[in-house]
């Protein structure tokens, strides 16, 4: 499929974002811990783009840099509008002062979220979502349902309280929940339905872009597919695109329409999901596939078992990050950082011997 630059919805470049260290009295910043570093990728509009890694390999900075939980350290955030702007006095103001950051080819419509204040995002709030990880404490315990869901639109919207109540018991059907639930509180529900309730919130504001951060993780395998499968239903009916993020390549297998692997802060391989599965360019990506279940009872897959941590990201290993863990590995990747290349298909990676190696997908 040729991408134009209609098709992007959301552009990343050379995301960082480090952590400082502090250390004594003075709180000296004595070192960084590189979570991000020098992450670039594209999202296209309606597309499902899967972001794996193991914990601690910096995909959950990268959701919550683009929701602007976190200011980046360095990089573009490069979001593309909707629609005109000539409704939207808002975006219009925003659009006027950081007219600098927008493209000409894009007709003006594009601006830098990584350059934003908060008080200029706001413009942009109602447009990006997120779905935490733990329905437990992602949702306050205080708080009813018709509070949890209708916060968004108290905060964006001027509806009077009989709107708000229609809306939640909208979107509480939307999401598979009986609105008559809506006076409850969090306790009274099952993980899946808690994680429901913070799909219906994240709905409210009718995004386009939602960031799910291993929404499935903290669930029972059963009550996994049940919701996997209503963000897909979710997608097909609102056209929404998601970046979802997950450790497990099992999960994303079936929601992305392309993946991105990332390992100590920076992606390590793209390509589309079915590309990806059957031929993977990299070691690390054959390495995490090898311990995706098979759905044949008699093929035996052999788990190929990493030795070694995760380097420490505040003090990454020289030439190729995964050296240190390769069973490839040959002098050059300690020296030389392999260079991001793309190859047939648009499938990009990011390691020396690419075309050499044989590795195993799981097709
Ligand atoms: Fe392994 Fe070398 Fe490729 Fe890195 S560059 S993934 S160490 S073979």
């Amino acid at each position: 499929m040729t991408t134009t630059l209609i098709d992007t919805l959301l552009d990343v470049r050379n995301l960082k974002m480090h952590f400082p260290i502090r250390r004594g009295l003075r709180k000296a910043v004595v070192g960084h811990v590189r979570a991000v570093d020098g992450v670039s990728f594209t999202i296209h509009r309606g597309e499902t783009l899967g972001l794996v890694g193991e914990s601690g390999c910096g995909k959950t900075t990268v959701g919550r840099c683009i929701v602007r939980a976190y200011q980046p350290t360095a990089g573009e955030i490069r979001y593309h509008e909707a629609g005109d702007l000539t409704d939207n006095v808002e975006k219009q103001r925003v659009h006027a002062r950081h007219a600098a950051t927008t493209d000409a080819a894009s007709h003006g419509k594009l601006i830098d979220f990584a350059k934003l204040s908060q008080h200029d995002l706001r413009a942009y709030r109602r447009e990006i979502q997120m779905i935490f990880q733990d329905p437990y404490s992602s949702l306050n315990p205080r708080m009813t349902v018709l509070d949890i869901v209708s916060e968004p639109l108290v905060i964006h919207t001027r509806k009077s309280p009989k709107q708000l109540k229609n809306e939640v018991a909208d979107l509480l059907r939307t999401v598979g929940l009986r609105p008559e639930h809506m006076n409850r509180y969090p306790n009274a529900f099952s993980g899946g339905q808690r994680q429901r309730i913070g799909i219906a919130r994240a709905l409210a504001l009718r995004p386009r872009l939602i960031v799910c951060d291993e929404p499935v993780s903290a669930l029972d395998v059963s009550v996994q597919a049940q919701v996997v499968n209503l963000l897909q239903d979710l997608q097909a009916k609102f056209g929404l695109t998601y970046l979802f993020i997950a450790h497990d390549l099992s999960v994303v297998q079936h929601i992305s329409s392309r993946v991105a692997v990332m390992y100590l802060g920076k992606i390590v391989e793209v390509a589309g999901s079915r590309e990806l599965y059957s031929k993977p360019l990299h070691p690390y990506t054959e390495a995490l596939l090898s311990a995706v279940p098979s759905t044949d009872p008699d093929m035996k897959r052999e788990r190929i078992v990493l030795t070694g941590d995760v380097p420490n990201p505040a003090n990454p290993p020289p030439g190729c990050a995964f050296h240190t863990r390769c069973p490839y590995a040959k002098p050059i990747c300690q020296q030389e950082t392999p260079a991001w290349r793309e190859l047939d298909g648009g499938h990009g990676v990011a390691c020396h011997f690419a075309e050499e190696l044989s590795l195993r997908g799981v097709h």
